[in-house]
């Protein structure tokens, strides 16, 4: 476990007993309790055990912002409004599931170069996890969504690259599409779109959120009645009613928001860390 020091006084450890030089946004909130930013991209690099999936994101640490973390945001994009809300709440650490970098370099340049000004700005380091956001055991989106859906029997499903990043489980007793549809609106607050190609009643679901309708074919090879993703792609429309499953997307965006906010629990728990959730919907 890293050592975390918590501050009774945070002005008191300043060497002239005088405020430390602070920026007007410092002085928004206080976050009494603080970790060095290594040590949690080093608790963060091993929970999620980041580099060991194959992914194009570029997992883990993408830009180094303040030495010490008092106050960690969560989002799920990192958007230049998730660093400007992260930058007014304070935050010196910002956790997202869809960061900047995907596959290789990239000139920081116009949209990625504003975004990685505003972060240097603001002395803000950020943080992606992807892939290993969506398979984590514990904290991982798919999990999160399957145990907020009350499955039992849950389990690893979806291979991407030799890893499995998904779950699946099984309701214990069947559910009606209409009600498992209303089910998923309740827990995640969006609507949810049904193409109903399997039975009506369901009982054996596959997850993957996000961008996952390509796993419904995975699903329906298990013999699975449904598959719950995020966003519909139109080269998958035909798919369930081809193969006799049913495919609910909740939205990319709602789906993806389980995992940010379960690690923000973890943060919390574990290393008494303050976090925060920023809600910015897309509607996808
Ligand atoms: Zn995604």
């Amino acid at each position: 476990m890293p050592s975390i020091r918590r501050l009774v006084n945070p002005m008191s450890l300043h060497p002239t007993g005088a405020l430390p030089p602070v920026t007007p946004k410092r002085l928004v909130k206080r976050y009494p309790p603080f970790m060095q930013r290594s040590e949690l991209v080093r608790w963060l690099d091993e929970l999620l055990n980041v580099h060991a999936i194959p992914d194009a994101s570029l997992n883990g640490l993408q830009v180094e912002g303040a030495d010490e973390v008092r106050h960690v945001a969560v989002a799920v994009d990192a958007s230049q409004t998730a660093i400007e809300q992260a930058a007014s709440v304070g935050a010196d650490f910002l956790i997202v599931h869809h960061g900047l970098f995907w596959g290789g370099m990239e000139p920081i340049t116009k949209m990625t170069g504003a975004r990685v000004r505003l972060l240097i700005e603001n002395n803000i380091s950020l943080y992606a996890a992807h892939l290993p956001l969506d398979a984590h055991p514990e904290v991982g989106n798919n999990v999160g969504l399957a145990e907020l859906l009350s499955l039992t029997d849950i389990q690893p499903f979806a291979e991407s690259g030799g890893h499995l990043i998904g779950a699946r489980g099984e309701f214990p007793n069947p559910m009606s599409l209409r009600d498992l549809a209303d089910q998923i609106e309740e827990v995640l607050g969006e609507s949810v779109l049904v193409h109903a190609g399997g039975p009506m009643e369901v009982q054996r679901i596959g997850i993957v959120t996000g961008s996952g309708s390509s796993f419904l074919h995975q699903a329906a090879d298990l013999g699975l009645d449904a598959l719950l993703s995020g966003e519909p792609k139109h080269d998958n429309f035909h798919v369930p009613f081809e193969r006799g499953i049913s495919a609910l997307y909740a939205g990319h965006y709602m789906t993806e928001t389980v995992g940010v906010k379960r690690l923000a629990e973890r943060l919390e728990v574990d290393l008494g860390l303050s976090t925060e959730f920023l809600l910015l919907p897309t509607g996808l």
